[in-house]
């Protein structure tokens, strides 16, 4: 006998949606089968909900050291607070990065995020390993074991996103290193995440901007422009190519970076593409209104035309995730720069983006059902080594299960979040919205109430399947 059935819902599966039960067993699904075939201690109604796997947020920075501030030091809010939102808003894993800086090495910064996480997460949680700056070269020995560990993907930024400032160490991996990396992470079976944006072209704008008095901060988008998106990912991809190493290029912001990722893709090259809810959403034009920068995270909004490049990416391809590049703060802290070298980047958009991508995707956009579960949860599995067990409705797969009301219609208020004194999605109308969130077994949220604690949350042992460094392979 099992412990739950989950019955008549609208379940999407590996193999198609259908009106399937689901049996759960302990911590796990252990059966998909037809309606009335499972027998169960306790029943649990779906009826006109669609059931899909917990969300998979593949890209968030809690807990991290802010960067546009750099003489009044701050962190972003911590995982007990935002995986309050995830928990709220059908997401169930979430990875976050652990910086490994000159003069640092791999598994001492892994211990010190995973003891900082430790009985502090409402949901899952693993981490990528960033690597910073002028590491030495002893450093990239390290990422055999880092695999072997359950940690196999990595992290660059070719840019240091802001001017040089003598109190906020630089991000930037010089490209003599991302192929020295490249080549360590292909040989141990492992995946490259990069922030692309040119490092020549962004340092070059804030020097002429600066220049020509146009410091405001609703020039970012010139600064953080479509071209430097371009060059660094056409960059990062020949670096790719000559190494045989799966890249991943966070947030997606321009039509170009699209094209870069669908070019690299179409050639077989394991190369894949995540974008953000607020990039598909929002576009500069955002930035001249009062809340603009709230909806700001680097690289920048672009055009419209960047938008519909990405939508289509999302409802069809070659994009495979929808993240946030989730970095929690106050809205006074957001909204506190008003330049483009002191506005606030990043985004609070974890709690938002499972119902965000089904109003704008499914009601709106006419994505299937199966591609909404790939986008928001099944292909960042599949791409970090979290998959089947994360990322699927399948015997044998973490029992992570999330119901959406599609009947829901709302126009979003501060009260329908729970992580900070705002959302960048007030104002928003949605259709469709997550009202029951399971992990492993366990409801964490249920209709607008939360259920789980910080001590529900594990860390997971990942390992990337072969398939998908190969070639894309989601
Ligand atoms: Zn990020």
């Amino acid at each position: 006998m099992l412990d739950l059935v989950i019955r008549n819902g609208q379940v999407v599966t590996p193999h198609g949606v259908g009106a399937w039960d689901v049996g759960i067993q302990g911590e796990s699904i252990a059966a998909v089968a037809a309606p009335g075939a499972l027998a169960a201690d306790r029943g649990m109604d779906a009826t006109g909900k669609i059931v899909v796997p917990g969300g998979v947020d593949p890209h968030c920075h809690l807990a991290h050291a802010i960067m546009s501030h750099p003489e009044e030091p701050s962190e972003t809010m911590g995982p007990e607070d935002d995986t309050r939102g995830m928990a709220f808003g059908g997401t169930t894993t979430h990875l976050d990065f652990c910086y490994v800086r000159p003069g640092g090495e791999i598994q001492p910064v892994l211990e010190q995020r995973a003891a900082r996480w430790n009985a502090s997460s409402y949901v899952d949680y693993s981490f990528h390993i960033t690597l910073c700056g002028a590491l030495d070269l002893k450093v990239f020995d390290q990422i055999g074991d880092a695999v072997k560990a359950g940690y196999p993907s990595f992290k660059a930024f070719t840019t240091n996103i802001l001017p040089p400032h003598p109190k906020r160490p630089g991000n930037r991996l010089d490209f003599g290193r991302i192929h020295y990396a490249m080549e360590r992470i292909a040989a141990a079976g492992g995946v490259l995440a990069v922030h692309g944006e040119d490092e020549d072209v962004v340092q070059f704008n804030y020097e002429k901007f600066r220049a020509e008095g146009r410091m405001g901060g609703e020039n970012m988008y010139l600064v953080h422009s479509k071209l430097s998106e371009q060059l660094a990912f056409h960059r990062t991809i020949t670096l790719a190519r000559a190494t045989g190493c799966a890249v991943y290029f966070v947030h997606t912001s321009a039509s170009e970076g699209v094209t870069e990722i669908g070019e690299a893709r179409a050639d077989g090259l394991p190369v894949y593409g995540e974008t953000l809810h607020q990039y598909a959403c929002f576009n500069a034009e955002h930035y001249k209104t009062p809340r603009g920068f709230c909806s700001h995270t680097y690289p920048s909004l672009k055009f419209p035309e960047d938008q519909a490049a990405l939508w289509r990416g999302l409802v069809d391809s070659p994009l495979s995730t929808l993240a946030t590049d989730e970095y929690p703060t106050p809205l006074a802290l957001k909204l506190k720069g008003k330049t483009i070298e002191d506005v606030t980047g990043g985004n609070t958009g974890a709690e938002a983006r499972m119902g965000i991508g089904y109003t704008e995707g499914v009601v709106k956009r006419r994505m299937s059902l199966e591609r909404f579960a790939a986008i928001t949860s099944t292909n960042a599995a599949k791409i970090f080594g979290l998959y089947p067990k994360k990322g699927a409705i399948a015997p044998g797969s973490d029992a992570d299960i999330v119901f959406i009301d599609p009947s829901v219609r709302k126009t979003l208020t501060k009260d329908d979040f729970h992580v900070s004194d705002y959302s960048p999605w007030e104002g928003w109308q949605v259709q469709g919205w997550p009202v029951m969130t399971m992990l492993r077994g366990k409801v964490i949220m249920e209709n607008g109430r939360l259920l789980g604690d910080t001590r529900d949350g594990r860390l997971v042992a990942r390992k990337v399947d072969a398939r998908v460094l190969k070639r894309p392979a989601c």
